[in-house]
């Protein structure tokens, strides 16, 4: 599950994420309420939950093609394909 549109910088930063390619995103709900996209300083200072999780936040990891992929937090991540 790509992340869209692609985030550019880091809503509290302003970090490019082309830049800091590698840097993970996390798309996450704010101790002030609304939900950003975050690099992962600003994410553990921001955040409002400890963990990820569906209505918390989720990781993801930016792709060569620039676009970010979902790694943690989403519902169905943790299954095992067979
Ligand atoms: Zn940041």
């Amino acid at each position: 599950m790509f992340y869209i549109p692609t985030p550019e910088r880091c809503d509290n930063c302003g970090l490019s994420f082309k830049k800091a390619h590698g840097t993970p995103m996390f798309d996450a709900a704010t101790k002030r309420g609304p939900w950003g996209c975050f690099c992962e300083d600003c994410y553990k200072q921001v955040r409002k939950f400890d963990d990820l999780g569906v209505g918390k936040g989720q990781r993801y990891e930016r792709r060569d093609d620039g676009r970010f992929w979902i790694t943690e937090g989403a519902a169905g991540l943790d299954v095992k394909d067979a």
